[in-house]
């Protein structure tokens, strides 16, 4: 009896340290300072936010509950299906308050969620291809980012997708428009479906941006065909200094040892380990991990947060340390690596992990992970 007592006391001490020591990590990667550089300006759209929006803006109302535009973003059973339930949803944003609006909700939520600097994608074609100006685009975000700074002092920058199923005439004739807001928007990505060899289609984008002096990316997605070639492309051809996901890398040790020579960096999000779709990114996780261990320029980033129903950036690190267990200097060193790869001036980068570092040494842990 007496050992039996004895058992159950060390399996009831064993289990409650381990609780605190998974909610001393959660808080710990939850609050580290961090960037966000792979963010869908689009798909932060949460559904009350559409509803609320359709609503403001008189548009026909074709879902009569938050449950039914919930329900409608379970269609998801592929890109392609996504993207279409993407663009139906974003369709609600028209004026300049919109895309204020839908830019300072991300804000407000990563705010807290230890972001100090955010690269934000957006998707210039998907708005003036249904009509909205650039200007109206523009006025909204730049509104945000002042706003952001002063009263969260989140510093927020923008990158210019093209899409990967348009054309790249379409793409090449936004980009000279986009020079107007070269001081904000970085630098330029291209995301939709992976079509096949698309780095050859966008190539001579690619070569008048960097002339122009814009910053270069590209979403290479996870375990699409020809996803091998499309990573050597899109450095080889396409000059790009980071990949948005990117995480095949680990399939090919050549390209991995050019990856990690060069330094680019790669944008990955685990959001799917969170929807846990089977044989989707979940088995892909650990590739951050991977990754990690073999010295490349990883960091954890939320994509659509607000589209795919999933986490934001904060969280989703939590959760990454928790499935793909992390240590806690692997999850200062995805933290790190955000402001490594981030297009900031060296002084600012300096600064940003510092502040990892302070974060660290005053976030001290009684146990030893
Ligand atoms: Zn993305």
């Amino acid at each position: 009896m007496h050992r039996l007592f004895i058992l159950f006391l060390t399996c009831f001490l064993a289990h409650t340290l381990t609780a605190a020591l998974s909610e001393e990590k959660r808080a710990f990667a939850l609050n580290v300072p961090k960037a966000e550089l792979h963010i869908h300006f689009e798909g932060t759209l949460e559904p009350d936010h559409y509803l609320k929006l359709i609503e403001q803006n008189g548009l026909e109302a074709k879902y009569d509950s938050l449950e039914a535009v919930q329900e409608r973003l379970l269609d998801q059973r592929d890109l392609n299906s996504f993207i279409e339930v993407y663009e139906e949803l974003l369709s609600a944003m028209r004026t300049e308050d919109d895309f204020y609006e839908v830019a300072m909700a991300y804000c407000r939520k990563v705010s807290s969620q230890g972001v100090l600097y955010v690269e934000l994608f957006f998707d210039p074609q998907m708005h003036t291809v249904r009509g909205i100006s650039l200007d109206t685009v523009m006025r909204g975000l730049l509104r945000a980012r002042e706003e952001a700074n002063v009263s969260l002092g989140l510093t927020l920058n923008f990158i210019a997708c093209f899409n990967r199923d348009r054309s790249a005439e379409s793409a090449a004739k936004h980009l000279e428009e986009l020079v107007r807001w070269q001081d904000v928007i970085l630098g330029i990505g291209l995301d939709n479906p992976e079509e096949i060899d698309f780095p050859k289609k966008f190539a001579s984008v690619y070569a008048r941006a960097r002339e122009l002096g814009f910053r270069l990316t590209t979403h290479c997605d996870v375990n699409v065909p020809n996803t091998l070639a499309h990573h050597w492309d899109a450095i080889e051809l396409m000059q790009v200094e980071r990949i948005d996901h990117g995480l095949n890398v680990i399939d090919d040790p050549a390209l991995l040892n050019v990856v990690r020579r060069r330094g680019i960096g790669l944008t990955a999000c685990p959001t799917l380990l969170y929807l846990d779709i089977p044989g989707r990114m979940g088995s892909r996780a650990g590739a951050i991990k991977t990754l990690l261990e073999a010295g490349v320029q990883v960091c954890v980033n939320s994509d659509d947060p607000g589209m795919m129903r999933s986490l934001y950036v904060g969280d989703l690190l939590a959760l990454t340390v928790e499935e793909v267990d992390l240590s806690r200097e692997q999850t200062l060193e995805l933290a790190r690596n955000s402001f490594r790869i981030a297009w900031i001036s060296d002084d600012d980068r300096q600064r940003y992990i510092r502040a990892v570092d302070d974060f660290a040494e005053s976030n001290l842990f009684s146990s030893d992970w």
